[in-house]
């Protein structure tokens, strides 16, 4: 039985290195993306790759579907910025021709390259150049002896691909291998997963395939994947969402530093969903903010609140945020507040005491702090309070209405 892990204490496994990029045993989680431009465009693919390292992901894969794909790779690789995989369904001569151009690893998909001694021949001149292999089984093209003697893409069958294909590794004495089983359907997916990671000692590449455009293909991918993380499986993770490949690496990365599993990179904005307390448009300052925050690529966490009755305390965990009062943003440090502010400034004035903090830290910043902030803040909360009452969504009037509609029946 697999012990109980959580997110911080991951599940051992064997170590591999892509390219610089270590994977399983103890390595941080990495993220990983996948170039859509033709591989033979050297320069837009090149372009792409930057791209998706800016956005957070520490290896990509580019295709290798044709001669002209592993020569652009030649050429891609010495300038790339991360380690790069070669994806090779169908030719085992494409998986050779990746190797010759240099690639940081291959990606192998066990239902589409079948013949076993074309798989040990890429296993064993990927041996000999000290190269590793991701075994990737993908439900959509499994097997068909597989899929004939399982009834179907189960997880047990998933998993049979990827033992098969690891023992026609092994006939050549090659285990430098992270392994995959991907399905669309989350269940099939995590359940799949769970059985590999009580079967195999390899590293594990996450993701839920052919999940979609967003918001319901993060939705799917993010409920296969942290549903595993959290359990203490998975190594390496991919988005695949049918977008720019750049929102799959940012996905990737919030998602790691969310679950504490990477260190904040950039920006973390959280804000109130907004009720009948919101003094502002708790959206439109919410985006402005974004937008102005992500220019400066700051690696803190700011809070944008609705209202200053709750705003500031709720977000107190925050290192900075900004709560509206009447026409009037209330700055705030770690719960204190700092400045108080003109509606019209909120924004401007948090993303100056933002730089101001990543530059000169909290301790300063408080220290720094306006003497009559606090007590102005105070009055401006007292002042809602009394405008809006503590019942601004009307509960108790409604609980009267109940009442005087529900006095006359009786139980049973
Ligand atoms: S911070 Fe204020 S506006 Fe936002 S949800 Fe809470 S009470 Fe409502």
């Amino acid at each position: 039985m697999r012990p109980s892990l959580t997110a911080a204490t991951r599940r051992p496994t064997r170590q591999i290195m892509v390219g610089n990029v270590p994977v399983g045993g103890g390595a941080p989680v990495t993220v990983q993306s996948m170039t859509t431009t033709k591989t033979a465009d050297v320069d837009a693919t090149l372009a792409q790759i930057y791209a998706l390292a800016a956005a957070g992901a520490d290896i990509v894969r580019c295709t290798c579907n044709e001669a002209e794909a592993a020569e652009g790779l030649a050429r891609i690789v010495p300038r790339s910025p991360v380690p790069l995989v070669a994806d090779v369904h169908f030719h085992h001569e494409m998986a050779l021709a990746a190797l010759e151009a240099g690639v940081a690893c291959l990606r192998l998909n066990p239902g589409n390259l079948r013949k076993p001694e074309e798989i040990r021949l890429v296993a064993s001149e990927a041996r000999d150049r000290g190269v590793p292999i991701r075994i990737g089984v993908n439900a959509g093209s499994l097997h068909p002896d597989l899929y004939k003697k399982h009834g179907g893409a189960t997880p047990e069958a998933l998993v049979e691909s990827a033992l098969m294909e690891l023992d026609y590794f092994r006939q050549v004495d090659f285990e430098d291998v992270k392994i995959s089983v991907k399905a669309s359907h989350v269940p099939l997916m995590v359940e799949a997963y769970r059985m590999l990671a009580d079967a195999v000692e390899h590293p594990l590449h996450l993701g839920v395939t052919e999940a979609g455009p967003p918001p319901a293909g993060l939705i799917k991918g993010t409920a296969g994947i942290a549903t595993l993380l959290n359990e203490g499986i998975g190594d390496t993770i991919r988005y695949s969402l049918t977008a720019d490949p750049v929102e799959e690496a940012r996905a990737g990365r919030q998602l790691l530093e969310a679950l504490g599993l990477r260190e904040r990179k950039g920006l973390d904005l959280i804000a109130c969903p907004s009720c009948g307390r919101a003094e502002i448009d708790v959206i439109g300052v919410a985006k402005a903010a974004q937008e102005a925050l992500e220019e400066k690529n700051l690696p803190i966490q700011v809070a944008v609140m609705g209202c200053v009755v709750n705003g500031p305390g709720e977000a107190r965990e925050a290192d900075i945020g900004i709560a509206a009062g009447r026409h009037k943003g209330h700055l705030f440090i770690k719960g204190k507040i700092v400045r108080v502010v003109p509606e019209d400034d909120m924004v401007a004035a948090l993303v100056e005491e933002a730089e101001k903090l990543v530059a000169e830290g909290i301790e300063a910043r408080l220290a720094a702090a306006d003497a009559s902030a606090e007590s102005e803040a105070e009055s401006d909360r007292l002042a809602l309070l009394e405008a809006k009452g503590d019942d601004v969504n009307h509960s108790e009037a409604r609980v009267e209405l109940i009442r005087k509609t529900t006095h006359h029946v009786v139980d049973g």
